[in-house]
């Protein structure tokens, strides 16, 4: 229902009589008191003699509908009608012309100039009465709508306002969202500030605490954290929780690196003690990527993004560690990603198959034995050679399931062989870092050997000396547990880690594959002849097999002989083939 206020009626006539007339004719009291037109709700008359007059008033008596003489000195009433209506204050005012001209031409000119309705004088009492009524009736309808359509919209906005607060702002830790910093970026870059940092940073390993300790004390650290970050941030600066344990910082006064040395180390150093969270004491580190502002951004994302990829090669780093955007990192992100998804498609739908080398007896210069190696066969790219993809692997923990994959089909593929009338052959296969670190291995060795039902004593894993040094007492249970199934163990790569030869004697080896990058060039340097001599007569002591990698040379291969060396595999003989091309032209003759 409209409020309180009497609806207002303007008489517009160049004749007070007129106007007493129609306040005879409606029985309203004159100007000032009030009385009812209609049952519901009271009404006021005022009343202007001309039309300028009329205009003037208008802001004055707020009409809520207009009586106007058609016929007036001055402005005349059409005059009169077309200004009001063309007021949008005023537009929606109902105005009934009253004139005694009732042609129809003046009838047209009438709705023309935008009037509501007509009447004709003699004005009469009943008639008067019901077109005002009418048009008293839809200016309230109109007057309720419009009440209605502010409410709505008040209530609009006000639900806006609240989503844009939601939005912008982090429910745990109060602090802006990922949306509020893209808000506030778009505002620099609409203004064209480009001096700003985005530091982005993300807790390493935060999954273990939830998995260990449960989300609410999960939630508690993250309270923390941002407490601890807050009491860094400079007035005017912005801090923001981007993502579960991510939170990023948005400096808008920042002009080169240099800059931003002491915030970014008192971010690392914030997170140096621990942090107290229900009586458990937590250790937390965090990688840091930072993009600087430039002006090739358009869009607010891209610095989040840029600064997002410097974090991700930070923690490839390690922890805590903090890393500068630069151009080149995102080309090299975007090809990592989209080969991160590649290989793990690739996976699902088993595109990567074994090759195998053979491994020669370089006394008898017979096969013993071969060495699987992966493949990707791409639909496009054909066959793919695990240098482009397995250190990808290797970061993304990819090359367990896939290094299981390998191991699986060259144990078949070997029990294949066995069967068919080559029991003698051994398998190498390659065990990465990542896989040998695994805490599933042995089960996943197991389940191999359960489903395949080859011999491990037939089966050997070729490991890197790195996977032997990060954690020696580890390496010699694992290696002790292999050792237990019969399975033999191989040191790859040899001669190109850290190891010093003196440490071999603690592992329970069997191989030791002497580098190729040794083999390749002993005759043309004395050093690395040197180098292949010594493993070889340490290996002897140690009773070590050799393997000589990447023989090209028969030149190469007289030398090891010469050496003592048992075993090689290289170009020499043969290179990687397939298993049918194995079948088809070595097994067979
Ligand atoms: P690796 O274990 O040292 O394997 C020997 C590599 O030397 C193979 O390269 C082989 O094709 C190559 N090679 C053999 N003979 C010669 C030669 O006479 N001259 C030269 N120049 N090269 C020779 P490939 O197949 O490209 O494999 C590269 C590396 O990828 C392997 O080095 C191994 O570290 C890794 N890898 C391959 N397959 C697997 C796998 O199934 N699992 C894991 N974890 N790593 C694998
Ligand atoms: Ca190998
Ligand atoms: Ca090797």
């Amino acid at each position: 229902m409209v409020g309180a206020r009497p609806f207002s009626i303007l008489v517009v006539d160049d004749e007070a009589s007129n106007f007493e007339v129609i306040e005879t004719l409606l029985s309203i009291p004159s100007s000032g008191a009030a009385s009812r037109l209609t049952d519901t709700h009271p009404h006021q008359l005022h009343y202007a003699a001309s039309g300028a007059e009329a205009i003037a008033s208008l802001d004055l008596f707020q009409p809520d509908i207009i009586l106007l003489d058609v016929m007036m000195p001055g402005i005349n009433g059409l005059e009169v009608c077309q200004r009001i209506k063309a007021m949008p204050q005023w537009q929606a005012v109902p105005i009934i012309m009253v004139t005694s001209l009732a042609s129809q031409n003046t009838l047209a000119q009438c709705f023309a100039a935008g009037a509501d309705d007509f009447i004709g004088k003699p004005l009469g009492s009943l008639e008067l009465m019901a077109r005002v009524r009418s048009m008293l009736r839809i200016r309230r309808q109109h007057q309720e709508l419009m009440l209605f359509n502010n409410h709505l919209e008040k209530t609009v906005q006000e639900r806006t306002q609240q989503l844009q607060t939601i939005i912008s702002q982090d429910a745990l830790t109060q602090l802006s969202s990922r949306a509020g910093v893209l808000q506030r970026l778009a505002e620099m870059l609409h203004v064209r500030h480009f001096s700003f940092a985005v530091i982005y940073l993300d807790c390493d390993q935060f999954k273990l605490v939830n998995s260990s300790f449960g989300y609410t004390v999960g939630n508690q650290l993250l309270l923390a954290i941002a407490e601890r970050l807050k009491q860094l941030l400079c007035p005017g600066d912005m801090l923001a929780r981007v993502g579960e344990d991510e939170f990023c910082f948005l400096l808008h006064h920042v002009e080169d690196e240099a800059a931003l040395k002491p915030i970014i180390q008192s971010i690392l150093q914030s997170f140096t003690t621990s942090f107290k969270v229900n009586d458990c004491e937590i250790f937390m580190t965090a990688c840091i990527g930072i993009a600087l502002g430039n002006s090739a951004y358009q869009h607010p994302e891209e610095p989040l993004q840029d600064a997002d990829t410097a974090m991700y090669k930070a923690k490839l780093r390690g922890k805590n560690v903090y890393q500068l955007f630069d151009r080149q990192m995102s080309v090299a992100m975007l090809n990592r990603l989209t080969l991160e998804t590649e290989l793990q498609r690739a996976l699902e739908q088993q595109e990567f198959i074994a090759y195998y080398q053979p491994i020669i007896d370089l006394q008898t210069e017979t096969i013993c034995g071969f060495e699987a190696l992966v493949r990707w066969q791409h639909s496009s790219r054909g066959l793919v050679p695990p240098g482009a993809f397995i250190p990808c692997m290797e970061e993304t923990g990819l090359i367990v399931p896939v290094g299981i994959v390998m191991l699986r089909q060259a144990a078949q593929q070997l029990l294949d062989w066995h069967h068919r009338g080559w029991p003698h052959l051994i398998m190498s296969v390659n065990l990465s870092v990542r896989q040998f670190a695994s805490p599933t291995l042995l089960a996943d060795i197991d389940r191999v050997l359960a489903e395949t039902g080859v011999s491990p004593a037939s089966l050997k894993l070729e490991i890197t000396e790195s996977a032997l040094l990060d954690n020696p007492e580890r390496a010699i249970e694992i290696m002790d547990q292999l050792r237990s199934r019969q399975i033999r163990i191989s040191v790859d790569d040899f001669g190109t880690g850290y190891s010093s030869l003196s440490c071999l004697h603690r592992f329970p080896l069997n191989d030791l594959k002497i580098d190729r990058s040794f083999v390749n060039q002993m005759s043309e340097s004395s050093r690395n002849f040197k180098i292949v001599s010594t493993i070889v007569s340490l290996s002897n002591q140690l009773e070590l097999t050799v393997v000589a990698e990447g023989i090209e040379t028969r030149q190469q291969l007289d030398q090891l002989r010469q050496l003592g060396c048992e075993l090689g595999q290289g170009y020499l003989f043969y290179k990687p083939l397939s298993a049918c091309d194995i079948e088809a032209s070595i097994l067979t003759s």
